[in-house]
């Protein structure tokens, strides 16, 4: 590999810009947001709710086309789905009539592939899912369907794994369990990742560098590089650094939100008056 190829980001998102047509008009959901994601890094995607964080990731997994601007893959537009990009969505969308494994087997009947048994069970193993094969959805816990749900999306071995609040649904504890598996996950094998969360501290935790969205139309309002050593223990969550990140970000997200409001109740009382 040239040292170019090597310095090329994995992904690329180059103004991406989306606007909805809706019933009520044209909405612009996100408006040219720039972002590169290292080979091996794990980037955090954290904003207001209907900033348009779900619109971004959608447009890097090829499930949909921007209105203007560009994903990058490699250097190759994102142009559909892809095998190289896994998906794993806040809901673990097993199919129910199905056991765990032919749930797994499911996106590999559609495509008319093989799946890599072997890979498949060191996944399983790798999550704790062995001997569930034959196990129903409705049998499983949510933190085991998530699992689940995450051996699916690296079944293919994709290079790229994008998540939307993929813990999102769960209680604390699970969600903790579920971003240490992350982190083993990637400390064995470091995937290129980029996550949406509404939790700070799982960004913090989970990630490289964090992005801060503003209100909708989403943009790139601030990048954070997180600096602390993997695997990240309770002791380094507990620093005063790890705290001080995590206020700024808040600030920076809840800051904006009461500016908003702010705005709206210094508007209110002159419309009630008039
Ligand atoms: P987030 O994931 O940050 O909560 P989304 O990307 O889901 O935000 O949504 C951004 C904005 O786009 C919201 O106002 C949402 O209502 C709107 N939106 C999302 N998907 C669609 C769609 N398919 N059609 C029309 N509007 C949409
Ligand atoms: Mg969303």
């Amino acid at each position: 590999m040239s040292a170019a190829a090597s310095t090329e980001p994995k992904l690329r998102v180059n103004d991406a810009t989306k606007v909805y047509s809706t019933r009520s008009g044209d909405l612009l959901a996100i408006d040219r947001c720039s972002l590169s994601v290292k080979a091996g890094e794990i980037v955090s995607i954290v904003g207001p709710s209907g900033c348009g964080k779900t619109t971004l990731l959608w447009s890097m997994s090829g499930l949909h086309k921007l209105t203007s601007g560009e994903v990058l893959l490699d250097g190759a537009p994102v142009t559909g789905p892809s095998p190289e990009i896994g998906m794993v969505f806040q809901d673990a969308n097993l199919l129910p009539w199905r056991n765990l494994d032919a749930n797994i087997r499911f996106p590999f009947e559609i495509k008319g592939t093989r799946p890599d048994r072997v890979w498949i069970d060191e996944l399983l193993n790798r999550v704790g899912l062995e001997g569930f094969g034959g196990r129903m959805p409705r049998e499983l816990s949510g933190g085991m369907q998530q699992r689940a749900a995450l051996v699916r999306a690296l079944s293919f071995k994709p290079s790229v794994l994008l998540m939307d609040e993929p813990f999102g649904a769960l209680d604390a504890f699970t969600r903790e369990e579920m971003n240490r598996l992350v982190e083993e996950i990637w400390l064995d094998r470091p995937t290129t990742i980029v996550l949406i969360t509404h939790s700070i501290d799982e960004a913090i935790f989970l990630s490289d560098r964090i992005v801060v969205m503003s209100p909708r139309p989403g943009r790139v309002a601030n990048i954070h590089e997180v600096p602390f050593p993997r695997p990240r223990s309770l002791e380094i969550m507990s620093t005063k650094d790890v705290f001080d990140l995590t206020n700024s970000i808040k600030l920076e997200i809840v800051g904006k939100q009461q500016s908003r409001y702010a705005r709206t109740s210094a508007i209110a009382p002159a419309q009630a008056a008039s």
